[in-house]
């Protein structure tokens, strides 16, 4: 439960105006599905969709007030009107937010937000009640959502932040004010809209800026922007992590890489533990780190949580494998796709050295005028690593199979239209072979999974 929210307030701290009698509401919510009793209806507007529609259907259903634009011509009282619903929507969840002491944690970066997130929550949720974003709810609508559901019974919170225009993250910081901040990296995710990557670090490091004075920020110091992110520091604690030096606030050298793992040892303060992590890829131990930073930060010893962190947190569609109806192993990481999330998987698949390795791909989706040099890149990375066959879906992810076969051999590069053709060559491949299969959410790769799998 909420708890009681007067409109003035809400009015007051949205720049909005109230429109009738100032009374107190006991929830807040988006969506005429859920139970409006005694709620506020924040009448959101998206792409497709517009919540003033449902305005009449929200009092019928028990909201006592709603939150409307005020271009919107809605003439039902109690309101608050404000320029944008959405923004105002934030400022709630800041108002709920700030009633809370416990820590909250806001995880941004390009790559790794749920993986982090989920991985330290399901640590934290050993012995202690806590409350994280679901599955990705990140942006102005899910990060609020979160917020709304803080409780007292909760002692700590995990909320992931994403971007996709610039000043989301200002936003989305403020109404989290966070008490630790992970940053886990910049990366040419989302080009699109941040020209550079110097303006997508600019747009993360908006999560510190916006973090309390005596904030715990936790940084990659191996990212190249790590020196601008510690200027934005102002007094706050800086943690960083590291897979090359030693001088980072926690090192991992000495890892050791296999298909089904990774082996390291982590050295924090003079203190070195080994660490074994269950499944392969090095950006489990990245992750890892930052994890393990954050839990220091919440006072478990540093022992103890080498000890809690070596099953990293399973999130769907991330290097989740699975068996073929024919037998063959596949990694499907088809959730999304960033250039270096890309690369991070076809490490993995390259692990796999007694299989004949396949790679899937989709376009990666949002690069801008990178597009092109990005796929051949990607095409160029997998011969490298040890790719053996290259499958792209499309046009665009042709531009990384036709690297690819310049570099490896003609034979090697498939060049698909559709999907049902790669699931044609892929449905005989037995237990010899590892598929990754991977492209960004709007090539809707796991078409491909859902046709192989068992
Ligand atoms: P989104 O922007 O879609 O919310 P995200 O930042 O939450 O993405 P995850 O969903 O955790 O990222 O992981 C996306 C992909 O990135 C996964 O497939 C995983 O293999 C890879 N990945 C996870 N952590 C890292 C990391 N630290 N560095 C590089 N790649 C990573
Ligand atoms: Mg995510």
């Amino acid at each position: 439960m909420l708890g009681n929210l007067q409109l003035s307030d809400i009015a007051k701290a949205s720049g909005g105006r109230l429109v009738g009698e100032d009374i107190v509401v006991s929830g807040v919510s988006t969506d005429t599905r859920e139970n409006l009793e005694g709620c506020l209806f924040v009448a959101l507007t998206g792409a497709s969709f517009d919540g003033h529609s449902f305005i009449t259907t929200a009092f019928n259903a028990g909201a006592k007030a709603v939150l409307v634009a005020e271009s919107s011509d809605c003439e039902h009282e109690p309101r608050i009107e404000v320029k944008d619903t959405t923004r105002a929507y934030g400022v709630i969840g800041r108002l709920i937010r700030n009633r809370f002491t416990y820590p909250v944690v806001a995880i941004t970066g390009s790559n790794g937000k749920t993986s982090v997130k989920d991985w330290l929550a399901q640590v934290l949720e050993q012995n202690r009640s806590v409350l994280k974003t679901q599955s990705n709810l990140n942006n102005q609508i899910g990060v609020p959502k979160t917020l709304l559901s803080l409780e007292h019974q909760h002692q700590c919170a995990v909320v992931e932040a994403g971007t996709s225009f610039p000043g989301e993250i200002e936003l989305l910081g403020s109404a989290i004010h966070a008490d630790i901040v992970i940053l886990t990296n910049a990366s040419g995710s989302h080009l699109e809209g941040f020209g550079s990557i110097k303006g997508i670090a600019v747009e993360k490091g908006k999560l510190i800026e916006t973090a309390r004075p005596n904030a715990t920020v936790i940084l990659n110091a191996d990212d190249d922007s790590y020196d601008y992110w510690c200027g934005l520091l102002k007094g706050r604690s800086l943690r960083s992590f590291s897979l090359v030096n030693p001088n980072a606030t926690i090192f991992a050298r000495n890892i050791e890489q296999s298909a089904i793992g990774s082996k390291t040892e982590l050295v924090f303060e003079e203190e070195v533990y080994e660490l074994m992590l269950d499944r392969p890829g090095r950006h489990h131990v990245v992750n890892a780190m930052a994890v393990a930073l954050a839990l220091i930060a919440l006072g478990m010893p540093f022992s103890e949580v080498v000890s809690e962190l070596s099953h990293p947190a399973q999130v769907p569609g991330r290097m989740e494998q699975i068996v073929t109806k024919s037998k063959a192993l596949m990694i499907n990481d088809c959730y999304n796709a960033s250039p270096k999330s890309v690369e991070a998987a076809m490490d993995v698949t390259a692990l796999f050295h007694d299989k004949v390795k396949w790679v899937v791909l989709g376009a990666l989706g949002e690069l801008g005028d990178q597009e092109v040099s990005v796929h051949q890149g990607l095409g160029a990375y997998a011969a490298n690593v040890g790719v053996d066959q290259f499958i792209s879906i499309g046009p665009i992810a042709q531009l990384a199979a036709q690297e690819f076969a310049k570099r490896i051999n003609s034979a090697s590069a498939h060049y698909c239209v559709t999907k049902e053709e790669a699931i044609a060559l892929l449905a005989a491949l037995d237990s010899n072979n590892v598929i990754l299969v991977k492209g960004s959410r709007s090539a809707k790769m796991e078409d491909i999974v859902n046709a192989l799998k068992n």
